[in-house]
């Protein structure tokens, strides 16, 4: 009921709530100046109500969401100002000995240690001293018996907040160097990710992401009884064009390959690279014939293929073998007979496609044949 769900906004009121802390310790405080008579308790009612109303309004727009509307979320800056100018004024309205009330600006010169970089809390430290000055100004202490003291006072204040924000800027400093730091290690980790799931010469899904989502597949498709094929290619007399052409050139093949494989198939495919020159397509909500005639249509395209400054009258063809899932079977089972297809279209003479092997050894499946 206090916190959000959000976990930034779960974060901002977290800090409200050690900010309030902070209020109602320095409501006490400004109660036992009143107690010790250096304060009126008219003066420590008014502060009171202010603090309380203005918590209020703060937790309201906090928990309404109506902060994320504004330029900063966290409404630090409304609420340290706010507080400094309600101690200033607690200061301003206590007799001699009010002096004592000006150590709780330190209280929220702390909160702003977190928020605010080196030049923010110069700032915030000038605006304090200089409403101070004017109150000493505008009471007289500078000039009557007692303004030695008082300008004492005012350098002892000066140069405790200046040397808070002079820490508070090496504070925003290590701050930046640990949000930077986070960022770099969340951008390695999805590089990491990226890597260990793809094929680096190709850009493509790599065997071990494929075998994960080959599993998937199955049990989406045993789940749902949807349709689910694969299809195993391998290019045709691949080793020739290492051997009489060099292995950039070999590199330059699959690259084109993948990239014509990328234009020709479906959305929902998913296409990687097996190993070497072997690549696998997974099209789920596909049956055995569809699947056929999309190998068939790569085969087709690869035929013709171009390379890149390769001579234009290498041809390599590819060979494909597809198999269809059938209801209760393993993911290597699929994979076994999308091979078994594979070696039969090699066999047969490659640049083919090859499937199922007879719509008898595939019930269940009325496209198989
Ligand atoms: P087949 O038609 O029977 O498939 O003959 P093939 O020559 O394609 O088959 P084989 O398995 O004998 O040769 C595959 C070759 O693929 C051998 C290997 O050097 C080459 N190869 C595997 N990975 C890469 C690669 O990343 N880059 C290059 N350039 N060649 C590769
Ligand atoms: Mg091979
Ligand atoms: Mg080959």
């Amino acid at each position: 009921m206090l916190l959000s769900q959000d976990p930034a906004q779960r974060h901002r009121l977290q800090r409200y709530f050690m900010a309030l802390g902070a209020t109602v310790i320095v409501v006490a405080m400004l109660y036992v100046a009143a107690w010790a008579r250096f304060l009126e308790w008219r003066d420590a009612h008014a502060i009171a109500i202010f603090a309380a109303v203005l918590a209020a309004v703060i937790f309201a727009v906090l928990r309404s969401g109506l902060n994320l509307r504004m330029p900063d979320p966290s409404l630090s800056r409304e609420m340290i100002i706010a507080s400094l100018g309600a101690i200033l004024y607690g200061v301003a309205s206590a007799r001699t000995g009010g002096s004592a009330l000006l150590m709780m600006v330190v209280l929220p010169f702390v909160f702003a240690m977190f928020r605010f970089g080196r030049r923010g809390l110069l700032v915030l430290a000038a605006l304090v001293i200089a409403v101070y000055a004017a109150i000493l100004v505008f009471r007289g202490d500078l000039s009557g018996p007692r303004a030695d003291e008082s300008l004492a006072v005012l350098l002892i204040l000066g140069l405790t907040l200046l040397t808070f924000a002079l820490v508070g800027g090496t504070i925003a400093t290590l701050r930046h160097a640990l949000a930077r730091g986070q960022r770099q290690l969340e951008e390695a980790l999805r590089h990491t990710e990226h890597l260990a799931m793809h094929d680096e010469l190709t850009g493509i899904y790599n065997r071990r992401y494929l075998e994960q989502r080959l599993s998937g597949e199955v049990q989406r498709a045993q789940r749902y009884g949807a349709a689910l094929s694969i299809g195993l290619l391998d290019l045709d007399r691949f080793k020739e064009v290492n051997d009489e052409l060099g292995h950039a050139a070999g590199d330059t093949v699959l690259v084109a390959f993948v990239q014509l494989a990328g234009k020709l198939l479906r959305e929902s495919d998913c296409l990687g690279r097996w190993g070497g020159e072997e690549f696998i397509i997974l099209m789920p909500e596909t049956d055995h014939e569809a699947a056929r005639v999309a190998c068939q249509r790569l085969c087709a395209a690869q035929r013709g293929q171009q390379y890149p400054g390769l001579p234009r009258s290498l041809s390599v063809t590819v060979s494909a073998g597809v198999s269809t899932y059938r209801a209760g079977e393993a993911a290597n089972v699929l994979l076994q007979r999308a091979d078994t297809a594979l070696y039969r279209a090699k066999v047969g003479g490659r640049d083919r496609v090859e499937g199922e092997a007879r719509a008898a050894d595939s019930p269940g499946t009325a496209a198989a044949s």
